[in-house]
């Protein structure tokens, strides 16, 4: 049976990442959450304590040696060898990611990543530009939205389960800078792709929506 390529898209929170695990998980395919990537080097930026700019982090991106290896709490990240996976979810790199992700060189050193990662199929991804720019010739692209106010309560309740204690209000601004940062930039920016399925997942559980992307992927399976 043909392993196929799903692509999923969409603004932060809107259940892309969980989504997307646990659809790889049912199907027996490899998760690939590209946003990790670009918070392992906003992490790598932020502890180098040099200022942002395009000329400095390119010649720290000379040295970055990035992994993704799956385990049985999910997909880990790699920094030079160490495990950031924790790391990479913190407020700070949170807050520092988009305008580092908007940098041509690191786009196109985690493009070129990403796209050797999800030529052979059998692949779930999750970031911002999959469907359009990584791998536009995905079997399956899924474009997940959902209001502002569930995706704050959803980030606000995941930080908690982490112990860091954040107010909606304050996620719910994080959110929505982010968003706007992530549609606007001019290199690959969030954007829905013309041949992606839109899910609203405001008023889905996570079974439900994970049950969505897994009929359509099986749908295509069937037919290819
Ligand atoms: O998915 P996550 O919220 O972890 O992504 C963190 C950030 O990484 C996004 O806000 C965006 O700036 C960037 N990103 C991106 N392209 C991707 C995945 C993530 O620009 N494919």
């Amino acid at each position: 049976m043909k392993k196929i390529i799903i692509a999923i898209d969409g603004p932060a929170g809107s259940g892309k990442s969980t989504t997307a695990r646990l659809a790889a998980e049912r199907l027996g395919y490899i998760y690939i959450d590209t946003g990790a990537m670009y918070r392992a080097v906003t992490l790598a930026w932020l502890r180098s304590k040099l200022e942002m700019s395009e000329d400095i982090l390119c010649k720290l991106l000379l040295n970055l040696h990035i992994e993704l290896k799956p385990s049985e709490q999910g997909q880990r990240t790699y920094l030079n060898g160490e495990d950031v996976s924790d790391e990479i979810r913190s407020i700070e790199v949170t807050k520092n990611v988009s305008p580092v992700s908007a940098v041509g060189c690191v786009r196109e050193k985690l493009v070129d990543m990403q796209r050797e990662l999800g030529k052979n199929g059998g692949v779930v991804m999750d970031g911002r530009d999959i469907g359009t720019v990584v791998l536009p010739n995905a079997d399956l692209k899924i474009f997940l939205i959902a209001s502002v106010d569930a995706r704050a309560m959803r980030r606000t309740l995941e930080l908690k389960d982490k112990g860091i204690i954040e107010s909606v209000k304050e996620i719910k601004e994080q959110i929505i800078t982010r968003d706007l940062f992530d549609s606007s930039r001019d290199i690959s920016p969030l954007k829905k792709a013309g041949d992606a399925i839109e899910i609203d997942t405001s008023n889905l559980t996570i079974e439900e929506q994970t049950e969505k992307v897994v009929v359509l992927a099986k749908e295509i399976i069937q037919k290819v």
